[in-house]
């Protein structure tokens, strides 16, 4: 934080208006923000603004290196034949912090997703309503159990899944309904859930970017059927891979169980004529992510309060800014900030989404654009047109399928959206003073930007 302030120090001695200002004896100098806003751009070759981006991801505690030598020495590498293996201490704690009864650990957020959807007995000609706005597991999932990704429009204000347009999409084929949590906020849950329990339908929660994020009071995954980890290198509990499952149902964890390792409880050995009948795989974690994360657990809930204080200043900060619209969270929830979505409104603020990330990035503010409009329907259909595919779906029937697919929320989001990551909002509060400084510089010049990039 020092060095952020000295460049803000630098900015005054700089600012030829405050000199003069100060020479004339003007007592009511320009605050430090109004400094800062003023000055020239980085991009159009002022000095960049410089702020505190947060640390590099992922961070560690300092106990991981004992915990992993732990494992190495035991040679309990793998759950596999071990009944003591950190895995099932994993499982258990992060049920545990999730607020979920049972929890399984898996390879990866997709291995949770093909897992849960395995022991729902998704296939061929089966429907799943999910969102179009989010990272490509969440329907390539589905894609791979040979079912449809029916994919519902996204409310504007909060970028969530709208379950309105879910209710639309429902059909006789409907096995299960996928919201995804994303950006780490929660989908409307009291919608979803509803929906889900009027149609009975079974609600797997996509819930990869939402550790410890919460509906009415209660962590989400912890509220449909199954909820869907994944603890990949970016993500808020990172083993480098690996994921888990939640559920509060004895029968389906046994499913999941199954599942997620030839159809045998890993160390049980139970004999295959006992297996349910649940489509089995490998998707086992390994105990060296495992002792990773078990020692990463303190962090992750100490982290939760400082991401949620900060990134709820800097929307407050940016809600101010014309032309940027901070993702609004349902009143009923909590976000994990995985992500701060913002959308950028070309006609309020001069740029376009494209032209204000290299702006800011120019300043030193990481702002990423995020999922981007695309002809998802295309990228289905040559999966269906391919040799095995044009079994499963007719041409009429994806016809259909991609004729009642309408997005229009989503196309929007896709071409405004603009991303903060996570780990920024671990950064102090000035930093989020100093985004909000950036933001509004960039829009003062909006005209000079947008001819220089032209
Ligand atoms: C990261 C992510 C996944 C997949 O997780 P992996 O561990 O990368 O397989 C699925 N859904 C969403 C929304 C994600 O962000």
């Amino acid at each position: 934080m020092s060095e952020n302030k000295q460049t803000r120090r630098e900015f005054i001695a700089q600012n030829a208006t405050l000199a003069a200002a100060t020479a004339l004896g003007v007592a009511a100098a320009p605050s430090l923000g109004a400094v800062a806003e003023n000055a020239k751009p980085a991009i159009l070759g002022g000095e960049p603004l410089a702020t505190d981006s947060g640390p590099a991801w992922p961070i560690f505690v300092g106990d991981e290196e004992e915990r992993l030598a732990q494992v190495f020495r035991s040679r309990q590498w793998g759950r596999a034949w071990n009944p003591n293996c950190v895995v099932d201490q994993f499982e258990n704690e992060f049920a545990k912090i999730m607020g979920s009864t049972y929890g399984i650990a898996v390879s990866s957020g997709t291995a949770a997703l093909t897992t849960a959807l395995a022991a729902l007995d998704i296939g061929p000609g089966d429907e799943v309503i999910t969102t179009p706005y989010t990272y490509a597991a969440t329907y390539n999932s589905v894609l791979w159990h040979w079912a449809l990704p029916v994919f519902a429009d996204v409310d504007l204000e909060t970028f969530q899944v709208d379950p309105k347009s879910m209710a639309s999409r429902v059909t006789e084929n409907t096995r299960a309904l996928l919201p995804v949590h994303i950006g780490g906020a929660p989908a409307d849950l009291d919608g979803i859930l509803k929906l889900g329990e009027d149609r009975d339908i079974p609600v797997v929660e996509d819930a990869c970017q939402a550790h410890l994020a919460e509906w009415r009071g209660k962590k989400l995954g912890s509220l449909g059927l199954v909820g869907c980890f994944s603890m990949q290198i970016t993500k808020h509990l990172a083993g480098g891979e690996g994921g888990a499952v939640i559920t509060d149902d004895a029968d389906f964890a046994y499913r999941m169980m199954e599942a997620h390792s030839h159809g045998y409880l890993p160390h049980s050995g139970a004999p295959l004529e006992e297996c349910k009948g649940v489509r089995a795989t490998n998707s086992r974690l390994t105990a060296f992510q495992a002792a990773i994360m078990t020692a990463q657990f303190p962090k992750l809930v100490g982290e939760a309060s400082t991401r949620n204080e900060n990134a709820l200043y800097l929307a407050s900060l940016l809600a101010e800014i014309p032309g940027v619209v901070p993702q609004k969270v349902y009143k009923q929830g909590r976000s994990a900030w995985h992500l701060m979505m913002s959308r950028v409104v070309e006609e309020e603020f001069g740029l376009n989404a494209d032209e204000f990330v290299q702006a800011m990035q120019a300043e030193g503010v990481p702002f990423m654009r995020g999922y981007r409009n695309c002809d998802l329907t295309g990228y289905v259909r040559k999966i269906f047109n391919a040799r095995a595919g044009r079994r499963v779906y007719s041409k009429k029937k994806l016809d259909d399928w991609a004729e009642a697919t309408s997005l229009p929320n989503f196309e929007k989001v896709g071409n405004e959206g603009v991303w903060l990551y996570q780990s920024q909002f671990l950064a102090s509060k000035e930093a989020m003073d100093a985004i909000a400084d950036a933001v509004r510089r960039v829009r003062r010049f909006a005209p000079e930007i947008k001819k220089a990039l032209s």
